[in-house]
């Protein structure tokens, strides 16, 4: 006998969905989450009346019709989180030296403001949007996901711009496109997306992330964390067992299924496991080497995690509307070359200004809401760290007891990035109400991050598609995988994962135990 159908590990976007889901199919679920909270990336934070989101600032296809709202619709949640559009003219806003670029709502009210802006480059403006167009056509083929060899044949031949761009660099597709500089910095503006420069970035995936919003881009109304409270309503309405400050151990297999571990020592046992934990946790620290295949053990020899980031989690008494900033996220770019961007920051000197970063507010986008106390606002400004093993050294020690000279190096790297948002919020520094900066350190202990990473794995050609673990399956029996590591990163890319698996799990206990 066990003790559950099910246990899912990690309570992130990903867990979080596969819990809800199983219950939904009528297996007995547990799932134990390392951290106080649950949410992972959806997990936000409070200080001094001051809400911040660590990994949700904007989420598409939730229009009518689309996907994420479909999902809701699935999970049963859609009655229970809504949702406030950002500007739909222009809800990001890239700022390159000599151009500024919103991305609207609509392909081709999108299509139609680049060709005004770039009248010489008509053609490669469609050449571009024709192959979203014809990679939307492959995701949605109505003959379905192939399944055996010769379908995959048949499906890469019915779609040949996968054969043509699966393995291809973001740049590399621009490049047989346009050599316009400054089209090229605005077809690849949205590229930080994916904590990637073009010439990094899968082109198939750097092209749906700009997919992904062009229904539109909203935010939870309540922030991220009203999503998270969404699910665990939802889980405890299906009488699902919660355990928060569960960290995983182990995960071990016998003939009648699974036996975790919690560092407290704790033993749950269960017939099939999901794990949101990153692949490269699970199955290099927390599953019993013996048991993972040879083809498993090689893909995950060869993965390399996405870069973590650093952050300014900013209250401000100063009026952020009026000084020219609104529901739009704003990204700053030094160099028309994104890519010089991503390089700069790379060889960035502590007193330099920062050449690429992310700006949004929480309380300018969901403004019903007290995400900041009365006439104050909150602000989220990231950047990319360059130098991937900065805070390395600290990487061995617990949060908070990380030391002065941790803390003195994330103290000059902050207050660069605050001044180098000053270009657009002047005196912003002066205003500064509370003020806390995070690093890939702080991923690593809040969210179990791999070396801090952002979105799991890189998003690289190389780790986009079957370079992941697309199919959910970790080739264990009854192990089955979710998050970032595995369809894609992203909420909904990780939600869908949790669908998908959940599904696998029900036929696999289904098998097990008709
Ligand atoms: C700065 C930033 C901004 C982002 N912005 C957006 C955005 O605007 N829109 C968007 O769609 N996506 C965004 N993303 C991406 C998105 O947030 C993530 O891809 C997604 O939320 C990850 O979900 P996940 O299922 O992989 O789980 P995670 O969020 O990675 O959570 C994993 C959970 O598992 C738990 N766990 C791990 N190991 C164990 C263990 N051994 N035992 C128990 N529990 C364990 C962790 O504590 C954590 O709670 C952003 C990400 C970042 C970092």
């Amino acid at each position: 006998m066990r003790d559950f159908d099910a246990i899912v590990v990690g309570s992130g976007a990903g867990g979080l969905t596969a819990a809800l889901r199983l219950t939904q199919l009528g297996a007995s679920v547990l799932l134990l989450e390392a951290m106080p909270s649950f949410g992972g990336y959806m997990n936000p934070f409070k200080r001094k009346g001051y809400t911040f989101d660590t990994g949700v600032h904007y989420l598409g296809k939730l229009g009518p019709g689309g996907t994420f709202r479909m999902m809701l619709q699935l999970l049963e949640l859609d009655k229970a989180v809504s949702f406030v559009e950002i500007d739909p003219d222009g809800f990001d806003r890239y700022h390159f030296p000599d151009f500024e670029l919103r991305i609207c709502k609509n392909r081709s009210a999108y299509q139609q403001r680049l060709e005004a802006m770039f009248p010489g480059e008509q053609k490669a403006i469609r050449h571009y949007f024709d192959v979203i167009e014809r990679l939307l056509n492959a995701f949605s083929d109505p003959h379905g996901p192939p399944k055996t060899w010769l379908d995959r044949i048949r499906y890469i031949l019915r779609h040949r711009v996968l054969m043509k761009y699966h393995s291809a660099t973001y740049q590399k597709m621009l490049d047989g496109i346009t050599r316009n500089p400054q089209l090229t910095a605005a077809l690849s503006a949205h590229c930080g997306n994916c904590g990637l420069p073009p010439n990094r970035a899968s082109a198939i995936v750097s092209l749906m992330l700009l997919d992904h919003y062009m229904d539109g881009a909203f935010y939870p109304k309540g922030g991220s964390g009203a999503l998270r409270d969404a699910f665990v309503a939802g889980l405890q309405r299906n009488e699902a067992t919660l355990k928060n400050h569960a960290p995983v151990t182990h995960i071990a297999r016998d003939p009648r299924g699974f036996t975790v571990t919690t560092a407290q020592g704790d033993t749950y046992t269960a017939r099939t496991v999901i794990s949101n934990a990153d692949p490269l946790i699970t199955l290099r620290r927390l599953v019993d080497p013996a048991i993972i295949p040879r083809a498993t053990k090689k893909k995950i020899a060869r993965m390399t995690p996405s870069q973590g980031a650093f952050y300014a989690f900013v209250g401000t008494s100063l009026d952020l509307a009026a000084a020219g900033m609104t529901d739009a996220n704003i990204i700053h770019f030094a160099h028309t070359d994104v890519n010089r961007n991503f390089d700069a920051i790379a060889g960035r000197a502590a007193s330099e200004p920062f050449p690429y970063f992310f700006m949004t507010s929480p309380s300018l986008k969901d403004p019903e809401s007290s995400h900041a106390p009365a006439g104050c606002h909150c602000l989220e400004i990231i950047s990319g760290l360059g130098e991937k093993d900065l805070f390395k050294p600290w990487a061995h020690l617990p949060s908070r007891k990380r030391g002065p000279e941790y803390e003195r190096l994330k103290q000059q790297i902050g207050q660069q990035l605050i001044h180098s948002a000053e270009r657009y919020l002047p005196d912003l520094s002066r205003h500064i109400e509370f003020v806390e900066f995070a690093t890939p350190l702080t991923n690593a202990y809040w969210v179990n991050a791999f070396e801090g990473a952002n979105f799991g794995p890189d998003q690289t050609p190389k780790q986009f598609g079957p370079g992941r673990f697309l199919d959910c399956k970790s080739g264990i029996d009854g192990l089955f995988l979710v998050g970032a590591g595995t369809i894609s990163s992203g909420v909904l890319g990780c939600m869908a994962s949790g669908v998908w698996a959940a599904q696998q799990a029900r036929d696999y206990l289904k098998v097990k135990n008709p």
